[in-house]
């Protein structure tokens, strides 16, 4: 199918008209934004997956919006969003990323071997069985998804890609993800950090830093969001956010209500990220789910450790998490989470 919708942006065009195509994907999530805009240079943000559909919703919407952009722009490097970065690139276009992106790029450059090494060390640290380490390294491997572009170009957040759109730093749903805007037109395009009735998936990669703490950074994004002009929120899935705080609340509330599930759950036992997971997501028992589940609870569990809620320590080579004396009595009659979960 690969185009599904193309609309512009009402009320741009004091620098760059802005387009919104939606682009059919080969993934659970089935469909992604890209955005396009006319102006010097004409640009497009993200591209989709490395897939002939893709490719064909790609054409479909330059020719649609008479768009043919000279500048490609990733907010950050998952495959629904980057896969199309070394064929854009060879169709002519220049490829700009946040510093994080380009070293992100560089790690899932190297091959399955390195990867793989990395997540096998992560796992077997965190509990999760033989089994389903092996599934989550057949589904973490990202080479048939994405073609790398070859010469990208770094930006840091706060510079501007063109001229009035700045990169914004946007940590949380992905190693070195940036937003940018459009401080002319109040228009904020913001890849998958706020999306209309979905939480975003906030999760720790098997690559980060013990101290990386990415629902943290990610809750102090959505405080610094409050402090720019938007007139219009465009995300990365669905519909433009019309009243995005809202949202943005709604977001708020549902990470408070499952630190609070999550400060039960280890209050009685010490558990493992893996335990955690099946336990808040029982329905992700296998491949991409599972590993968004686990992403998901470690995220959750270096939150709760770093406000000093819960201890992590070790035990028989294993990482175990256990709430603090004082903070187990919290709300014991929490409703069980959700459980089905979309890569977005
Ligand atoms: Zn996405």
């Amino acid at each position: 199918m690969g185009l599904v919708a193309v609309r512009p942006i009402e009320g741009c065009g004091k620098l760059r008209r802005w387009y919104r195509a939606t682009i059919s994907v080969p993934l659970p999530i089935l469909n992604v934004n890209v955005y396009l805009a006319d102006g010097d240079p004409p640009i497009l943000v993200d591209c989709a997956t490395m897939a002939e559909e893709c490719r064909d919703g790609m054409l479909a919407a330059f020719d649609a919006t008479g768009v043919r952009p000279e500048l490609l722009v990733i907010t950050h490097f998952h495959p629904d969003h980057a896969g199309l970065a070394g064929w854009l690139e060879n169709l002519g276009l220049s490829v700009a990323a946040s510093v994080g992106t380009i070293e992100l790029m560089g790690y899932y450059s190297r091959g399955r071997g390195p990867f793989e090494q990395t997540v096998r060390a992560f796992h077997s640290k965190h509990g999760t069985p033989e089994g389903a380490v092996e599934e989550i390294c057949n589904v973490a491997d990202w080479s048939s998804l994405i073609s790398f572009p070859r010469h990208p170009v770094a930006f840091e957040p706060g510079e501007r890609v063109a001229a009035g759109l700045m990169l914004v730093d946007a940590p949380g749903h992905c190693y070195g993800g940036a937003c940018l805007w459009d401080e002319a037109e109040g228009v904020f395009l913001a890849n998958d950090q706020v999306l209309s009735g979905i939480t975003p998936h906030i999760g720790y990669e098997e690559h980060w830093t013990p101290e990386a703490d990415p629902l943290g950074e990610y809750k102090r994004f959505l405080s610094r969001l409050r402090g720019f002009y938007l007139d219009q929120i465009l995300p990365g899935h669905g519909e433009e956010l019309v009243q995005w705080e809202d949202e943005v609340q709604r977001i708020e509330a549902h990470h408070s209500l499952r630190e609070r599930h999550l400060l039960d759950l280890a209050g009685d036992d010490i558990v493992t990220a893996y335990e955690t997971a099946r336990r808040i997501f029982p329905g992700a028992d296998s491949g991409i789910q599972l590993r968004l589940a686990i992403t998901e609870a470690m995220a959750h569990l270096q939150y709760l450790v770093s406000e000093g809620l819960m201890e992590r320590r070790e035990k028989g080579g294993i990482f175990v998490y256990k709430a603090n004396v004082g903070v187990s009595a919290l709300e014991r009659d929490l409703a069980p989470c959700e459980v089905t979960r979309g890569n977005n």
